[in-house]
């Protein structure tokens, strides 16, 4: 039984949609491991919640996304940094613990790591962003061995020290997740609504195709989605929010397919084996993450990237995918089971146990 610490993302509270992926992934990994016995706290922004898990929360400014950044952008923290008052706080307690876990991007933690008592474990979310992160990343990655985790192999080679990092992709509560053998006739968006997911790609594919697209997520960026609705006036879409898993995956179960957009190097896209779980095709670009999950002509279609006409096409054969197959590629490699014991492994490797 080990004693485990996780740190959030500081871009924002666990459960509202600003961290992206990385907020499912924690309550993923907590609840698995949790569930295999082992004790485990989180700490996370105020206002944190997740299912069945033990939040610390601790108050402060957010961090400001990186990926809104540029490469050489300097490092900063906001007056009164919740990045640091939940080290601050890690810092305290690390005694009560045998590991911790960072799933922050940000360069602070990968600093701090020489300084702590106890052994770090990193997570990293996304692929390579700005300088600065790489140079400390890297740094950690040839002191510490083991002691970087990634989702992906395409993610890992976007940094100089893919070799040294631990490939842990991810996994779902396929039990929350419901097949839909017959959809409706509409597409699905889902995601942080954020220029690096280039959604008016897929609202373009759905005005030219005609069918409707559903858009489901985070508005991130205001001005990013007042620009996209003046510029498709009629393209046949709707808005529906930001929604909990359970409400998610029903709509998202009813779609033809999922259509994924993202213009920068996706790390993983969780939202890809969501779609899966519920027999849903993916359609995305042939790039980063997505590459790695889907089975081109089996369970979607991987397009050129930033090829409009691309996606028109593999939405005009999208009935051609069998969507049993998807829910049976979910169950077969993206299960909460299997992604416990990948995690599980690799900390056992950290501790040398
Ligand atoms: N999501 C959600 N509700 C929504 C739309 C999206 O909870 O209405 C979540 C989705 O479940 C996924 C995350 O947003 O976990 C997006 O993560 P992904 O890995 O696809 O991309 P990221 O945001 O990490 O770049």
């Amino acid at each position: 039984m080990l004693k485990l610490l996780f740190l959030s993302t500081p871009v924002g509270s666990l459960g509202s949609g600003q961290g992206g992926g990385v907020e499912l992934t924690i309550q993923n990994v907590a609840q698995e491991l949790q569930k295999r016995g082992h004790l485990l706290e989180v700490v996370a922004p105020q206002n944190s919640v997740l299912k069945g898990i033990k939040v610390k929360t601790i108050e402060g400014n957010h961090q400001i996304a990186v990926q809104t950044q540029t490469r050489d952008v300097p490092i900063c923290l906001p007056t009164n940094s919740v990045l640091a008052n939940m080290w601050e706080y890690a810092r305290q307690v690390q005694n009560n613990y045998d590991l911790i876990v960072n799933f922050a991007f940000d360069w602070l933690p990968f600093y701090l790591t020489p300084f702590f008592a106890r052994p770090i474990a990193h997570f990293i979310s996304m692929g390579s962003m700005t300088e600065a992160s790489d140079r400390i990343m890297n740094k950690v990655a040839q002191k510490y061995p083991n002691t970087i985790g990634v989702y992906t192999k395409s993610q890992a080679a976007s940094f100089p020290f893919a070799d040294l990092c631990h490939i842990l992709g991810s996994g779902l509560d396929l039990s929350l997740y419901q097949f839909c053998p017959q959809p409706q006739n509409y597409l699905a968006w889902l995601g942080r609504i954020a220029p690096e997911k280039a959604l008016e790609d897929a609202v373009a594919a759905s005005k030219i195709t005609g069918i409707p697209l559903k858009i489901f997520g985070k508005i991130q960026e205001g001005d990013y989605w007042q620009q996209i609705q003046q510029d498709f006036p009629e393209a046949p879409i709707e808005y529906m929010g930001f929604f909990q898993t359970e409400k998610l995956q029903k709509y998202l179960g009813q779609s033809r397919a999922l259509l994924m957009t993202p213009r920068w190097l996706e790390a993983f896209g969780n939202v890809a084996i969501e779609a899966l779980a519920c027999g849903v095709p993916v359609i995305a670009y042939r790039r980063g993450g997505p590459t790695e999950i889907i089975r081109d002509n089996q369970t979607g279609f991987l397009v050129e990237p930033d090829s409009i006409p691309g996606l028109v096409e593999a939405i005009e054969k999208i009935d051609q995918i069998e969507r049993k197959n998807c829910r049976q590629q979910a169950e077969g490699e993206y299960s909460l089971k299997a992604l416990g014991e990948r995690f599980e492994a690799w900390f056992y490797k950290i501790l040398s146990i």
